[in-house]
């Protein structure tokens, strides 16, 4: 993706600020908020009849859709591109993500062997130590998420100390626990919040939480006192794994997404928002607009539906036999990329790096990684937003106010490098990703998810796995494609 959007009207010429881009509320919002616009008159006739059409775009949707390449599939997706909140921008010649951007290096042969597939140099993109530092008044401190960086963090001895010790045990819990597995091991952790759980179970004082929040924030999309503790230990889990590593494509994950598509024999439909869908017994069709209000009918054996539940709940008509309660406890977060650009003159040690009581942004890379003080550069910026309630705040703020707040809090930190900034793009998430709240794992795995399949209708999306990584959007696609593999052979068979 090349950057074309406008810049602010009425804006100063340096720097300049871009219109937002990211998600595109508006198309999805108009058809599914109240008052709402009716789906539509129905034509009689599909425009197209598939076995399976998949709504959205993202991973887990174009997971699905690879996953059924030899079947026939349509992909439809209301954005402008494939890829959701995969999103990369480029800037001088120089690609950085605008939205998720790393993925762990794949440690089985299982994973391996899909990347493989898939043609992608995990090899070449291992991230080189240190993957994170952090920077905290005014110091960094390199590799903080591993022993060695714990001993080197400045903090009172008795916090390294209890650093260390929770350090060892997520090294030992990563031996038996899979965060992703169908196994739900130490549910009693999900009942309290990571906060909680570091202050009282551990016994670590408040400033031990301070130093996982940006981390929380920007990963989880809420705060230690907001995210269970489950979520927060086998996400630091990984973080402080000895075994696995970080890799990064310089456009982030918005690399995966070009594979897929590129893989796929019937590219995705894009600018297609979904606003309609019956059910018989024997198929399922959906109707599409355009921006330009045409229709367009598929009909299909089997409908993978991988949006966020927040959009995915308006579809379900009532013979779907999925009620609004399945779904109503999916919360999620918002969220704000701004990408400072021009010759900034900064250096960071890690590939993230992590901001500590800092409130405007929580961490940052630099793209090209180890480039020369004054070499143009993207100084990408992850600006979690509240939770919960950011969302409307963000979708009313306007862009010039938002790069002001983020160029003010880069430049309380780094003046030299806020001085060189020419020009700040904004990517804005409005539905970001799910939180993984105090109890709401239990729900999902213990008491219960929704049942991923009804009919001739599938769930999949990185909320049904309750966690938002690119492992959870992946590893739903994929079961998502098997489900449906499914349904066309009983409907083969009947
Ligand atoms: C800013 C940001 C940074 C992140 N960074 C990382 C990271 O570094 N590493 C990591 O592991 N994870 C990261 N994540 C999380 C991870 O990338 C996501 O969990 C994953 O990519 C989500 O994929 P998905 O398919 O589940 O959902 P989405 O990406 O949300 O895709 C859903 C798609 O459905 C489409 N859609 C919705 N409704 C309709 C409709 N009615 N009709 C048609 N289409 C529709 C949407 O437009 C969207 O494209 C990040 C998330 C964000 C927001």
């Amino acid at each position: 993706m090349t950057d074309q959007s406008d810049p602010v009207p009425g804006g100063t010429t340096r720097p300049l600020i871009r219109k937002w881009r990211g998600e595109v509320a508006g198309p999805c919002h108009r058809h599914f908020l109240p008052p709402g616009e009716p789906p539509g008159a129905w034509p009689d006739r599909p425009d197209l009849r598939v076995e399976v059409a998949v709504v959205g775009a993202g991973l887990s949707g174009l997971t699905a859709a690879y996953h059924l390449r030899d079947r026939e599939v349509v992909v439809l997706e209301a954005g402008t591109q494939p890829g959701g909140v995969c999103l990369a921008d480029e800037y001088a010649g120089i690609p950085y993500p605008a939205g998720s951007a790393y993925s762990y290096y794949p440690w089985n042969g299982a994973w391996a062997a899909w990347y493989r597939d898939l043609g992608l140099p995990v090899e070449a993109a291992v991230v080189e130590p240190p993957a994170s530092a952090l920077y905290y008044r005014g110091q960094w401190f390199p590799d903080c998420y591993s022993a060695r960086g714990v001993r080197q963090l400045p903090f009172g001895a008795a916090v390294r100390e209890g650093l260390l010790r929770l350090a060892e045990d997520l090294a030992a819990w990563e031996e038996e626990w899979d965060p992703l597995g169908e196994d739900f091991s130490h549910p009693e952790l999900d009942r309290r919040s990571l906060a909680d759980y570091l202050e009282r179970e551990r016994g670590l004082p408040p400033v031990a939480t301070a130093f996982f929040a940006p981390y929380c924030v920007s990963c989880l999309g809420a705060l230690p006192h907001q995210v269970s503790a489950w979520a927060g230990v086998s996400f630091l889990m990984s973080e402080f794994s000895e075994a696995s590593r970080i890799m990064a494509f310089p456009e982030g994950n918005a690399r995966l997404v070009r594979a897929l598509t590129a893989a796929l024999p019937r590219q995705p439909l894009v600018g297609r928002v979904v606003v309609g869908l019956t059910c018989t017994r024997d198929r399922v069709r959906l109707l599409a607009r355009a921006a330009e209000g045409e229709t367009l009918l598929v009909e299909a054996q089997a409908v993978i539906l991988a949006g966020g539940k927040f959009a995915m709940h308006h579809l379900l008509p009532p013979e779907s036999g999925w009620g609004a309660e399945d779904f109503e406890h999916f919360r999620y977060s918002s969220y704000v990329v701004a990408a400072l650009l021009g010759p900034l003159n900064i250096q960071a040690p890690g590939y993230e790096n992590w901001m500590m009581g800092e409130e405007a942004f929580s961490d940052f890379i630099l793209s090209p990684r180890g480039s020369p003080p004054q070499a143009r550069k993207a100084m990408i910026l992850y600006a979690p937003q509240p939770f919960p309630g950011g969302r409307p705040q963000l979708l009313q703020q306007p862009e010039a106010e938002q790069a002001t707040r983020l160029l003010r809090a880069v430049a309380r930190h780094f003046p030299e490098a806020a001085a060189g900034v020419e020009e700040v793009r904004l990517y804005r998430f409005g539905h970001a990703q799910v939180v993984p709240y105090p109890g709401f794992l239990t729900r999902l795995r213990q008491e219960g998810r929704p049942r991923p399949v009804q009919g001739r209708l599938i769930l999949a999306h990185s909320d049904l796995a309750g966690l938002p990584c690119v492992e959870a959007a992946i590893l739903e696609g994929q079961k998502a494609a098997r489900r449906a593999r499914e349904v066309l052979a009983s409907g083969e068979k009947g």
